[in-house]
């Protein structure tokens, strides 16, 4: 098989071990002669993998006993609804801040639930820097923020120190690098970008911050409901659970986050050196500083010779580097299973690109 060097934004690139498990799973779970895929969730073989994914998510976030992690269906944007729901009360406030689409989409939904305040926002330059020495009013009942910006390429290098419960979507880089998981009162991921494939969401909430709305409760939709269920209120989707654990114990296994982390650090300085090095190319992030280390943005000086550089991946088996439509010229995502090796060939194409263009 030609290997494919795959920076797709999501879903996006999973270690060639864990679906070669994943798939034998299929076939045959835990030598019981059955699928995965057709077991009962209350088997003792399933309850075992939920616990260990849960398990996994606390010890990568280093999240004491007073968090609890859930794996629902929905993807990220039912926590957009979901964070609201169940933490902004009838006279309360929630604080947003506005990095992107993504984040924009959590506050349309929060604004439908309860009085919702945008406390900062990077929208009035096309969100390409990161909002930074925002107040945080005390009264709210949380903040949320979004670690990284998929579409647009930024990231929070540093958190706010905030007086009030910090809920963040962490779909597009968790477990990428250490952060202090219990600066966040509630932590949620789409399996599908850096943690599993689609079909999942992972939220890890602490405890205190439950329970403090008036409303009367969907039961689908309240934290409560499925933590009592210990994450199976209902049939929990097995399979992405399934993958999403394989691929904590992948990076577990390997060395846990300190050794991601290293290996992220190295393919993000060598693409971004590249980019600022080229002549054909530059980045769409306004400051250094708030470059994403997980979705790289880059446009062509000459707009017009796209055509050729891509041409020039795709006969390097380069995959998955079109921009999102929002934004335009490339993406390269370097995820956690994208290997060193692969930004390796991507800086070399751009290399000869302006060798042949310049
Ligand atoms: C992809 C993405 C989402 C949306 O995830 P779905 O699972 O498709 O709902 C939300 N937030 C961020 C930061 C994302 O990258």
């Amino acid at each position: 098989m030609t290997k494919v060097h795959n920076f797709s934004a999501g879903p996006g690139i999973l270690p060639q071990e864990v679906l070669k498990q994943a798939s034998e799973a299929v076939l045959n779970f835990n030598n019981l002669n059955l699928s995965l895929l057709e077991i009962s969730h209350r088997s003792k073989d399933f309850i075992a993998v939920m616990e260990e994914a849960r398990s996994l998510v606390k010890e990568l976030l280093e999240l004491d006993n007073n968090y609890h992690v859930l794996f629902l269906g929905g993807g990220a944007s039912l926590q957009f609804a979901m964070v609201p729901y169940n933490l902004l009360r009838e006279n309360g406030k929630a604080a947003y801040v506005n990095t992107g689409v993504w984040a924009s989409k959590a506050i349309k939904e929060a604004k439908i639930i309860g009085n919702t305040e945008v406390i900062a926002s990077s929208e009035d330059r096309k969100f390409a820097y990161i909002p930074k020495g925002y107040s945080i009013p005390t009264d709210a009942d949380y903040l949320h923020i979004t670690s990284n910006n998929t579409i647009y390429g930024t990231q929070i290098h540093e958190f706010p120190n905030s007086p009030i419960p910090m809920v963040c979507d962490m779909s597009s880089d968790i477990f990428s690098r250490k952060v202090d998981g219990k600066k966040f009162a509630l932590i949620y991921a789409g399996a599908q970008k850096n943690m599993g494939p689609a079909g999942t969401t992972m939220v890890a909430v602490r405890e205190d911050i439950l329970g403090k709305v008036e409303r009367k409760m969907l039961s689908m939709l309240d934290y409560r409901v499925h933590i009592k269920g210990e994450s199976m209120y209902n049939t929990p989707p097995v399979y992405p659970v399934y993958v999403s654990m394989l691929t904590m114990k992948w990076l577990k296994d390997n060395g846990g986050i300190e050794w991601i982390e290293k290996i992220n650090n190295q393919k993000a300085e060598l693409l971004y050196a590249e980019i600022d090095r080229n002549s054909m190319f530059k980045g769409t992030v306004e400051a250094k500083e708030d470059r994403s280390k997980m979705n790289v943005t880059f446009v062509m000086n000459k707009p017009e010779l796209e055509a050729e550089f891509d041409k020039m991946a795709k006969e390097a088996n380069l995959s998955g580097l079109k921009g999102h439509r929002d934004v335009g010229g490339y993406r390269a995502s370097i995820y956690n299973a994208l290997p060193l090796e692969s930004v390796k060939v991507l800086v070399d194409v751009m290399k000869e690109f302006e060798n042949k263009f310049a």
